[in-house]
This record gives structure tokens, sequence and C-alpha cells, in this order.
């Protein structure tokens, strides 16, 4: 990557990008293999973050935030998306799936309450949206959330739910008109320290071992009429909203694990000797290096193109947004397997961080919507069956 050839970032943007970086370097990447074999969540990197101010690019300083836009939100999320695929998450977790949706559809007393706490991280935050029946197809979520005077009695069960093991609070979707499907789907801003949430983690699992995933139970769990957000029975077109967002911080992180292979598979081709001289020296090694490279610069043309279009003010680009999430997700999977060629047996090892790295990027395949569904995004837009951006 050469700094002038940037042409889209300002010099503000290169600022925060190389702060971002060193932090990650000096911060993050000593520790992150033995949190992963540790299963640590680190809470005490996400207070970091948030003193530097990473989680308020896209929140206006009113609320805490820094209102630098959404391409300085992709820059720092691919840095430490660079260094840890679990840290990365924060960028949802404290930023695009809470604070934004509050800030978006919260009343003031809801945004004064938690986008503050969740800038400054001094509430750690999750969103929940999928069930264990429930996950492509969201408008089939059961969870209810029954009126009941002052306050929506929620019932149900969330599941895969990022941060929710250690979460102080949760944006939720529930049903609050079973029968009327979508549009019977209202958001909420849920405690989790409420009566009746239990939260239980999902402690085997492939990658992002020191990011806490889980289910979260429901029983007769009471939020007040106030912390919902927007309208009832709008909650469908919120999460669709909430989803465009969250897409382009899982695609910006996405192409830092493509970096991070890169990183590692130039390094060792230029150290490992086989016939007397580098591996870097032979055509085939260079060849998947090439892909590799080629490979994140397109991704990341992608997602900036994205967030470019989002700082103008086309906030709801799910066409390209969805672009972006495909290409540098699928990358995502697709570059760490060919460091692993390069790398070949010690990449095998967990010596090195290409293994860390390849489990790491299968998630983005998954999460905010499985790569079949972007397909399908893409491809009903360009067919002229239905419009992405609306
Ligand atoms: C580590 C991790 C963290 C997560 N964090 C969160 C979180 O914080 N909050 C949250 O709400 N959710 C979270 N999720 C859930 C995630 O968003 C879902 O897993 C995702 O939406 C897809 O659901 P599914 O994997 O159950 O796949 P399913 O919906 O069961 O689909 C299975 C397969 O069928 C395909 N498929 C489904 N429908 C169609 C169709 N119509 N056409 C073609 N193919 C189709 C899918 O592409 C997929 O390949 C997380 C998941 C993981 C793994």
């Amino acid at each position: 990557m050469s700094d002038e050839y940037d042409v889209e970032l300002t010099e503000e943007h290169k600022m925060l990008r190389d702060m971002v970086r060193k932090f990650a370097e000096k911060e993050i990447a000593p520790v992150v293999e033995k949190d992963e074999k540790e299963h640590r969540f680190q809470r005490e990197l996400v207070n970091k973050m948030a003193e530097l101010g990473l989680f308020g690019c896209p929140i206006p300083e009113e609320y805490g935030g820094n209102g630098m836009g959404y391409l300085a939100h992709a820059l720092v999320t691919e840095e430490i998306g660079r260094a840890s695929g679990s840290l990365r998450v924060a960028f949802n977790m404290q930023t695009m799936g809470t604070a934004l949706s509050i800030f978006k559809w919260g009343s003031e007393e809801i945004k004064k309450k938690y986008i503050p706490a969740l800038m400054s991280a001094e509430m750690i935050g999750c969103f929940g949206i999928t069930e264990p029946d429930a996950a492509s197809d969201t408008a089939a979520m059961t969870t209810t959330a029954i009126k009941d005077g002052n306050e929506y009695v929620v019932n149900g069960r969330k599941m895969w739910i990022t941060w929710s093991p250690v979460a102080d609070m949760c944006v939720l979707f529930a049903m609050t008109d079973k029968k009327a499907k979508h549009k019977g789907m209202s958001a909420f801003v849920m405690d989790m320290r409420s009566p009746g949430v239990t939260a239980i983690e999902i402690k085997d699992k492939l990658g992002l071992w020191a990011c806490p995933t889980g289910e979260i139970i429901m029983e007769d769990v009471r939020i007040p009429t106030g912390n919902l957000l927007g309208e009832e029975g709008k909650g469908f077109g919120y999460l669709m909203q909430e989803l465009i967002s969250t897409r382009l911080t899982a695609a910006a992180g996405a192409v830092g694990t493509c970096q991070a292979a890169v990183d590692e598979s130039i390094k060792y081709a230029n150290e490992r000797n086989q016939f007397g001289q580098p591996i870097a020296q032979y055509q085939m090694v260079q060849e998947v290096i090439a892909r590799m490279v080629a490979e994140t610069e397109a991704a990341r043309a992608l997602v900036w193109r994205c967030a470019i279009q989002k700082d103008r003010g086309l906030v709801n680009n799910m066409r390209e947004t969805v672009i972006a999430k495909y290409y540098a997700c699928k990358a995502a999977d697709e570059v760490p397997n060919l460091g692993l060629e390069v790398l070949s047996a010690y990449g095998y090892s967990n010596e090195y961080p290409i293994a860390r790295i390849l489990r790491d990027g299968k998630v983005y395949k998954i999460l905010e919507g499985a790569t079949n569904i972007m397909k399908m995004i893409i491809a009903t837009d360009a067919l002229g069956i239905k419009k992405a951006n609306r």
C-alpha cells in the first residue's frame, strides 16, 4: 500500500489510519494469540479503543462521537480487523448495530442514555436478530413483545448473538404482532440486566475465540415503552437499514483479515529458503501473492466506494453495500487459504498467525447475512426483479 496513491483519503483519514495501526501493533498484536488460545475477552482493549474515540466516526459529537464519517469508520475497522477478528466486532456492537440505530430511531432520552455510554464503552452493546429457527428469514422470528400498560413483556430466544454474554444492553428485534409477519416487527433497547434475561455463551466455535458469542433467553422480560425504537410495526424496515450499516463494518473487517494474510505471506515468502533461495523467487509463489494482493485491493476499493457514498448522504446504498460485503467476505475466506499455500506446513501450526486468520476469516460469509442472501440481492436488483436502493 502506498500512501500517496490513496487518493480517496484526506490527510485526516491517513492520520487516523496511522494512529489506529500503531495502536493495533502496540496493544493488540502482542496479546492476540494468547487471548485467542485462552478464549479471553479483552474488555480493557475495548475501553482503550473507546478512549481513542474509535467507535464514534459515524456518530455526531453531540452524542459522544466525532462525526468523521463512514470512510473513517471503515479505515478504523480494517486496522483493528487486521490485528484481531475478535476485536473487530466492537465496531458493530458499539457503533453500527447499536449506537447508530438508537441515533436514527430512539427518543432524545434514549439517545442521551445509551449513545455516549456506548461511545465511551461504559456500556457494552449487542444486537439480537437471529433465532434458532429464524436466521436468513428474519421475518420468521418468534420472539414476542406484548404491550402491557407502560411496558412490553418479551418472551423468546435469540441465537448467535455476539457479545451477549458480556453485554449491558441489546438492540432487540421482536414481534409486537405475530400475525402481521414482517409488518408486526418492532425494535427495542433491552437492558441485559433485566430480570428474565439469561445469556449463555456458545463456547465451542470454529474461530473468534476471544469474542464471546451466545444465546439470549428472555422470559417475561419487561421493557419500558420508552425503549421502543421509532414506531411499533416498523421494525423490519429498521432492521434492513441497520443491516446496510453493519454490513459495511463486516466488509471492512474482512479487508483487514485479507491484509493480515497478505502481510504474513509476504514476510514468510521472503524469509523461507528452499532450493537455495527465498521461495518469493518462485513464479508459482508469486502468482499466489499476486492473487492475494489483487483480491484484497479490489475488496478495499468496493468498501471505500460504499463508505464514500454514505459520507455523501447516500446512506441507503444497499446495492453497493451488499456488493462490497459479498466480495470482501468471499475474499476473507479465500485470501487466507492462499496464505496457507505460501506458509504450507508452518501455516498449519498455531506457531504462525495464518491459522487464526484463516479460522476467523470464515465467519464473514455468514454474519450480517449469508453470502447467498447477498447474491440474491445483487441478482434481483440486476435483473430488475427488486430494486436494492430504495
Ligand atoms: C460468530 C457469529 C456471530 C453472529 N453474531 C450475530 C449477532 O450479533 N446478532 C445476530 O442477530 N445474529 C448474529 N449471527 C447470526 C448470523 O447473522 C446468521 O448466522 C446469518 O444471518 C445466517 O443464518 P444461518 O447461518 O443460520 O443460516 P440459514 O439462514 O439457516 O441458512 C443456511 C444456508 O442456506 C442458505 N439460504 C438460506 N436461505 C436461502 C435462500 N432464500 N436462498 C438461497 N440460499 C439460502 C444460506 O445462505 C446458508 O448458506 C452470528 C453468527 C455467527 C456465526
